[in-house]
């Protein structure tokens, strides 16, 4: 077999293992007494879910959350015997087969599933539905016989001042207080911002570890845990009455100085950043149309920056999200697979 040459990709994240720890501590000190979780689904909210739960681990999280079988399969071998690991999804019929080979227990969401699972008498998690009307099981569904570990629900608006999140509270107290289980969980992330009445016996935040901000409560808080950089390919001059980029939406109306940045919407860096998104902390504006793999900065203001030089992405997620619209979470789990993940 030959050997694959060193390579090195032109493009990356470099992600804070100590910001992780950090976000996960201040997350269960706000939970109180309750142990904290981690939602590593998604791949880690696309960081890498095994280089964040390891990191977890090693603080002391025991407790995962994924939402597929193929999921759980690429965590579960780093975990130790006291974790635990629950796959939101539950199980599907086609699921039985990896689901009895792990360790890791299906949070089961309909009386389909509950009926699957009963049969192997083994521990599950179950989900009741509160009122998001998403996936989980209808008040006074029948639950009898089975081994449950932890009851959840899920928090629908936990992010406002909603009066569904007392709502949700209400009846989730009431499941509770009619199915007996080890634990019970309610909040994500900003549902642990919500207070001590939403933290039950374990939390399960996602967003906020990642460096999310959840709510105002988390401001100063919760620290940033992945910056974006992108390799300078090419500097160029555009003289006036030149356009940038596809669809010429960019036109200059002076002489024009650009940097040619490896990154574009095929890593998750999105065309609603087009003409929006700036680097090098404001001081450099994406100019024109982002491309599938580039987009154009002004670098007027930097003579210095050339080919071969590294740009940083204004990717702090609370005003990414604003510029673009896209969602904190969007904004996490579009990052791509180009990138080389580099944990420090
Ligand atoms: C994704 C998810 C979480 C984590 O939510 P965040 O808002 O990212 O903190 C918790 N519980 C369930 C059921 C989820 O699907």
């Amino acid at each position: 077999m030959a050997i694959a040459p060193e390579m090195t990709a032109p493009l990356r994240l470099c992600l804070d293992g100590d910001a992780l720890v950090h976000n996960w501590r201040w997350l269960k000190a706000s939970g109180g007494a309750a142990a904290c979780g981690a939602a590593v689904k998604a791949n880690g909210y696309g960081l890498g879910a095994v280089d964040v739960a390891t990191r977890l681990l090693d603080a002391g999280c025991r407790d995962f959350f994924v939402a597929t079988w193929a999921e759980a399969v690429e965590v579960e071998p780093f975990l130790p015997e006291d974790a635990s690991l629950s796959v939101f999804h539950g199980v599907r019929a086609a699921d039985m087969e990896a689901a009895l080979a792990s360790r890791a227990r299906p949070v089961l969401n309909t009386p389909e599933q509950v009926a699957r699972w009963k049969p192997t008498g083994r521990a599950c998690d179950v989900m009741v539905d509160t009122g998001m009307n998403r996936l989980g099981l209808a008040a006074g569904a029948d639950v009898s016989g089975l081994n449950i570990h932890t009851l959840m629900s899920h928090l629908a608006s936990a992010d406002q001042d909603a009066v569904q999140n007392g709502r949700q509270l209400e009846l989730f107290r009431d499941a509770a207080a009619t199915i007996a289980a080890q634990r019970y969980s309610l909040a994500n992330s900003a549902g642990i911002c919500l207070g001590a009445d939403y933290h039950f016996g374990l939390t399960r935040p996602g967003l906020a570890l990642y460096g999310g901000l959840p709510r105002g409560e988390a401001a100063g808080q919760i620290r940033p845990v992945v910056a974006v950089e992108a390799e300078v390919l090419q500097r160029r001059r555009i003289e006036a009455g030149e356009s940038v980029g596809y669809n010429a939406t960019f036109t200059a109306d002076q002489p024009m100085e650009l940097a040619i940045l490896n990154i574009g919407y095929a890593d998750g860096y999105l065309r609603a950043f087009s003409g929006k998104g700036t680097a090098g902390e404001g001081r450099f504006p994406v100019i024109g149309r982002v491309s599938m793999d580039l987009i154009a900065i002004d670098v007027r203001s930097a003579p210095a920056v050339g080919e071969g030089d590294w740009i940083a992405i204004d990717y702090d997620l609370p005003s990414a999200a604003a510029v673009s619209g896209l969602s904190q979470y969007e904004l996490l789990t579009l990052l791509g697979r180009r990138f080389e993940r580099i944990w420090r």
